[in-house]
């Protein structure tokens, strides 16, 4: 754990994690994005404070592959998805941070929206600022939390 890491603190309850935990593997956590990406916009995180893909253990990164399909499949439920991005940047201020999956599912609408798709999507939305309320947050990560019951 690093005390400064914005992701650990958020799993470790030290800042309130709107909707709550969603899913948790042996190695990883799944919550909702607290970020403008939209409703249903899932994080996929290593328990572990790892700032790189190379360095995660054996065991993390065999839960990878069928915790993004699974984190996918639930986020495609929750809304009208056209396409469910995988995104990981994890580079805070430039500098290497705890490693996290973005999960958007991306709608129809939200291209209309911000008239485009992809990077510069994701740029025109975090450029908004404009992030789902918390009453939402908590009705959605209730309806993940069932679909990863269902998936498994
Ligand atoms: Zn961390």
């Amino acid at each position: 754990m690093d005390d400064d890491c914005m992701a650990c603190a958020l799993a470790a309850g030290r800042i309130p994690l709107p909707g709550g935990r969603i899913y948790r593997t042996e190695n990883w956590l799944v919550e909702h994005c607290v970020g403008p990406l939209g409703l249903g916009t899932l994080i996929v995180k290593p328990k572990r404070h790892v700032t790189s893909v190379a360095d995660l253990s054996s065991a993390e990164a065999l839960e990878l592959g069928p915790l993004l399909q699974l984190a996918s499949w639930v986020a495609s439920q929750l809304v009208e998805a056209e396409q469910v991005y995988n995104c990981l940047w994890s580079h805070s201020g430039g500098t290497p941070g705890h490693i996290h999956y973005v999960i958007q599912p991306v709608t129809k609408q939200q291209m209309t929206a911000h008239d485009g798709y992809g990077p510069r999507l994701q740029l025109a939305m975090f450029g908004s600022e404009i992030s789902p309320g918390a009453a939402e947050v908590a009705v959605i990560a209730d309806h993940a939390r069932r679909l990863f019951g269902l998936g498994q």
